[in-house]
């Protein structure tokens, strides 16, 4: 079945086992035999591991995965998928999928981890397989630190090409912000070098539409001078939800573009990695990191942890490296359920429904709201810097949900509508696309993520530099020869 945007859409139900295809032996033979990394089909060993998405909910059976060991591996699988006819994803984590490759040629980037870093320019260059956690250590020991997501499993390429968003993204901007170069594979399977110099228009569009225009064999960003930050999280109550985001809504208005936080309200699970007082408890929570002095951070944070009584307060001087334990997102594949939304006020009004959220996710387990305060450096940029529109929204809003069995799902479903129900009044309409969850896939919800002009600009690119949509497993933005 097609879609609207020309994707192959396939229900769970649907999906294809991996083969069979029509894929020639001969052009198999040859292309395995120019490839450094390896080729690996449904009955051979690895493929079960190399197919696997972090997010669980796709379990993809692709008709190949190519585990590509370096460009010339991604130009060869490129080509071969074009030639054979095959429907092509890459991937790096299983982190943003947004459709299976099912029946297809998988290019799984995660052999390819290399990562330079030029400590006097203060810039890295890294390839797709690197993942977040890796720089972040690596630029530590030169006094610096990368504009990386909360998680550190998350990979650099996919986040930075659809925006990403950190704990320094109110001080430094957006990872997209901040890159210098690109290197990537385009649909006619050609090498492209991509900046403000080159390729000038493809730069513009690579930074903050996604995966839709080629294959990134390396990014090069800046690095900014932060080691130690202040940062942590404090819990309360869930009951204490009204007075904490009144508390909290007041606070963002006055704190300096060094500090980044978070309000969630969050059903946690109950595990023992957790301190008994949280397992299995609803609970309001602020998170913050303050890049700047540990005494600064804690002055600016006293109005909201010294505030009723936390039930656990994690904050504490830490290096920025390890800021990837604020938000302990999981590390383990998941396969989460989630919706989100750009939010234009956290006003008394927004405040009463998340109120009611509050007591929604307070029945239902494994469900969490976070609030994202944004503005800062991100709205000092240039509109028309490149493709990140919605610079003036002041937070965003994603709902996740866990669970895997039918009834779960529904429960989940059912939170995740009643939660974009309550919070219509207060949405801008626009959204983020590296926060695009399950409930978010289609073309509306990719084109919400742009300006109407923006989004005008990118299907002028994608009928410029891949007019087949070639490149189309992703949150896609069709040609316009897919609209006719
Ligand atoms: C637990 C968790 C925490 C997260 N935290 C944050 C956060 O703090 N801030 C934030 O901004 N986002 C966050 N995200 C969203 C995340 O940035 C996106 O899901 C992102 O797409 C993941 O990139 P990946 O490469 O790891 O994933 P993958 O699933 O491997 O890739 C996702 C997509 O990126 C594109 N892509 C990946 N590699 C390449 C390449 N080499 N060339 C071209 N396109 C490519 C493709 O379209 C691919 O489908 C989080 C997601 C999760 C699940």
């Amino acid at each position: 079945m097609v879609n609207i945007e020309g994707v192959i859409t396939v229900s769970k139900e649907q999906r294809v086992r991996g083969a069979p295809t029509n894929i020639d032996p001969a052009a198999l033979k040859n292309f395995k035999a120019e490839m450094r990394g390896s080729v690996l089909a449904p009955d051979e060993t690895g493929y079960d591991e190399a197919r696997k998405a972090w997010n669980t909910t796709y379990d993809q059976h692709p008709a190949l995965v190519a585990l590509v060991a370096g460009a010339p591996d991604v130009i060869a699988a490129v080509n071969f998928a074009r030639e054979q006819n095959l429907r092509v994803a890459v991937q790096s984590t299983g982190h943003g999928i947004a459709y299976p490759c099912d029946g297809g040629l998988l290019i799984n980037t995660s052999r390819m981890t290399d990562i330079q870093i030029d400590p006097q320019s203060q810039t890295a260059r890294v390839e797709p397989g690197v993942l977040w956690g890796d720089v972040v250590n690596q630029v530590q020991a030169f006094g610096l630190a990368a504009l990386s997501g909360f998680a550190p499993n998350v990979g650099v390429i996919g986040y930075t090409l659809g925006g990403g968003f950190g704990w320094l993204v109110r001080k430094y901007g957006l990872a997209a912000d901040s890159v210098r170069s690109v290197d990537l594979v385009t649909a006619d399977g050609q090498q492209a070098h991509v900046s403000d110099m080159s390729n000038s228009d493809l730069f513009w569009g690579l930074r903050g539409g996604g995966g839709n225009f080629g294959i990134v064999t390396s990014i090069e960003f800046a690095l900014y001078p932060v080691v130690e930050v202040f940062g942590g999280r404090v819990f309360y109550p869930v009951e204490m939800a009204k007075e904490v985001l009144s508390r909290y809504s007041q606070w963002v208005e006055t704190i300096p573009y060094e500090l980044t936080s978070t309000i969630a309200i969050m059903h946690l699970p109950s595990i023992a990695d957790l301190p008994e007082p949280l397992r299995g408890k609803a609970m309001v929570i602020v998170g913050a990191c303050y890049a700047g002095s540990a005494e600064d951070g804690a002055a600016l944070l006293r109005p909201i942890r010294e505030f009723g009584s936390p039930v656990v307060d994690t904050f504490a001087p830490m290096r920025y490296a390890d800021t990837g334990t604020i938000n302990s997102d999981p590390v383990e594949p998941q396969g989460p359920y989630g919706h989100t939304e750009l939010i234009r006020e956290l006003s008394s009004d927004a405040i009463d429904k998340l109120v009611e959220v509050a007591g929604a996710c307070s029945k239902s387990p494994l469900t969490m709201v976070e609030i994202r305060h944004l503005g800062g450096a991100v709205a000092q940029v240039d509109r028309d810097a490149n493709a990140i529109s919605h610079r003036d929204a002041p937070f965003v809003l994603h709902t996740t949900a866990l669970g895997a069995s039918p009834e779960d799902v529904a429960r989940l479903k059912q939170f995740t509508a009643f939660v974009a129900e309550a919070m219509r009044p207060f949405k801008t309409g626009g959204a983020l696309l590296n926060f695009l969850g399950d409930g978010d896939v289609g073309e509306g919800r990719v084109r919400a993520v742009y300006s109407p002009e923006h989004y005008r600009r990118l299907v002028e690119l994608k009928d410029k530099y891949d007019p087949e949509n070639f490149f189309r497993l992703n949150h896609n933005i069709p040609p316009s020869s897919a609209s006719r």
